[in-house]
């Protein structure tokens, strides 16, 4: 058997038993791996219980979805207009750092829309360790009618 065909077959047995376990093996380099089994627990610890993995795995990327979907493209108009709203500076009472992202103000994964009035500036530090970990959380209207509740334990 020519060993192009050989290999082929050993992948499709692998598959096949890979599909028969539910799960899979992946091979990635120390530092990866840490990462990953880091991402884990901060994904466990969010959702307050004990979660499968593959739980973990999808809600990291709904996660991480959220958080770069305005941020990915460049020709994203929408990020910018956001931004020129709130003068280019973090929304979150007292802060006075540059603006980096635009939130939604409700989640994207729970219904929210792409509304002027529920995208809100923020610095990179306040959305990514703050908001999105459960320390703060702004409700309401953008820009004039938002509510901030500062200081709330990590997201339960
Ligand atoms: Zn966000
Ligand atoms: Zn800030």
């Amino acid at each position: 058997m020519p060993c192009i065909t050989l290999r082929r077959e050993l992948t499709k047995i692998e598959e096949a038993q890979v599909c028969a376990r539910g799960e899979f093996d992946v091979w990635a380099p120390r530092e990866v791996a840490g990462l990953v089994a880091l991402a884990l627990c901060a994904a466990r610890k969010a959702a307050g219980r004990w979660i499968s993995s593959g739980e973990c795995l999808a809600r990291i990327a709904a996660e991480f979805v959220e958080t770069w979907r305005l941020f990915d493209d460049e020709r994203n108009t929408l990020h910018k207009q956001i931004l020129e709203r709130d003068d280019g500076l973090c929304q979150v009472p007292g802060c006075s750092r540059a603006a980096d992202h635009a939130h939604h103000i409700v989640f994207r994964s729970a219904g929210g829309t792409d509304d002027h009035w529920n995208l809100v500036s923020l610095c990179a530090a306040h959305h990514l360790h703050c908001v999105h970990m459960g320390w703060i959380r702004v409700t309401g209207r953008a820009p004039d009618g938002l509510r901030w509740e500062l200081g709330l334990g990590a997201r339960a």
